[in-house]
């Protein structure tokens, strides 16, 4: 482990390690979450207050501090709006240990992908992972659109992969999709709704179909919405203000795919796009401009808006 983030003193690799093989009364203890972006880092903060150990990797150490010190400021949050004590947002963080390194992600029970929405970036991940994990270890991804059936597929146990993917921003929002592949089985689906069910969130099951179902609906309004301002029907903001106020959407379509990340959105469409072959699906050249440009949303502080300032302002 490269670095260890307010580890408690009972907290061993031993202890990490208690789980055996599956059976009847196998449970979770240890989830690995690869991927410490804007999800990942979610996603080990709720798995970190449901009391499960937390091995959170990255390529990036500083995308690492960067999620460590996120998790820090949102239970901050938590702590003061009273829905968990100082004593738990000091166990939560204790829990969650970091390192650039997939070998030290053996000790996982469960372990869920988190990395960037590119098929050869999650396969490689699974595949320099395989070496490391236990036989009984489940292996699941967070993918937004990507086949499970597919990725399960290069692993050595696509009965024990499935997809797990929660929502934007994770400590936030209640649902979470469990998508079996082709080869799933029962054991495996059943195991990772016990997780969501400890998370105190929802899960709703979903076939294995280009970008599910949240993103088979939403992205391609959001997409429309890209075509809406790129034909300029509208700008930045009528499209946004029309969709909040006449749609009664919490948040316009536009400021929602700068808070996704553009590039996420691009990939989503694009896998509905080649998944589906339909050209209802084709992604808006203006979407794909401002990827070009590395304008990704929030994330790199200009998408839509430019968040630079006090307050976001319409970059067109
Ligand atoms: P992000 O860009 O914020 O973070 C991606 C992280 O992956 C980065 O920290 C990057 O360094 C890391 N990474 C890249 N290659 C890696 C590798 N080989 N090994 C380990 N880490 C690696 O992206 P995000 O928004 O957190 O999305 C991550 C996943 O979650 C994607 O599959 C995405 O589709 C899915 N997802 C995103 C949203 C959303 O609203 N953004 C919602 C649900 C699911």
């Amino acid at each position: 482990m490269d670095q260890v983030q307010g580890l408690a003193d009972d907290h061993t690799p031993g202890l990490c390690c208690a789980a055996t093989m599956w059976g009847k009364n196998m449970e979770i203890k240890t989830v690995a979450v690869i991927g410490a972006g804007q999800m990942g880092n979610g996603i080990a903060h709720v798995m970190a207050v449901a009391g499960y150990d937390v091995l959170l990797s990255d390529i990036s150490e500083d995308a690492l501090g960067a999620a460590i010190a996120r998790i820090d400021k949102n239970l901050v949050r938590q702590v003061s709006r009273d829905t968990i004590s100082q004593e738990d947002k000091a166990a939560a963080l204790a829990r969650i240990r970091t390192s650039t390194s997939l070998a030290d992600m053996g000790a996982a029970d469960l372990v869920i992908e988190s990395a960037t929405e590119r098929e050869t970036v999650k396969q490689a991940i699974f595949e320099d992972l395989l070496p490391h994990v236990q036989p009984h270890t489940i292996l699941t991804s967070n993918t937004s659109s990507i086949s499970i059936t597919r990725l399960a597929s290069r692993t050595d146990r696509p009965e024990k992969f499935m997809g797990f993917h929660f929502m934007n921003p994770v400590p936030v929002m209640q649902l979470v999709e469990l998508i079996r592949g082709i080869a799933t089985d029962q054991e495996t689906f059943s195991a990772c709704k016990a997780v969501v069910d400890r998370l105190g969130k929802t899960s709703a099951s979903a076939e294995d179909f280009p970008a599910f179902i949240v993103n088979r609906i939403l992205m391609p309004m959001i997409n429309e919405a890209v075509y809406t301002l790129y034909e300029g029907v509208g700008n930045v903001e009528s499209i946004d203000s029309s969709m909040r106020l006449g749609a009664n959407h919490p948040m316009g379509p536009l400021e929602l795919a700068d808070f996704i990340g553009l590039d996420t959105c691009l990939a989503i469409m694009n896998v509905l796009h080649d998944g589906l072959a339909d050209t209802k699906y084709r992604p808006c050249p203006l979407l794909t401009k401002y990827v070009e440009a590395g304008w990704l949303g929030r994330k790199t502080q200009r998408g839509f808006y430019d968040y630079r300032g006090d307050t976001p302002v319409p970059t067109r």
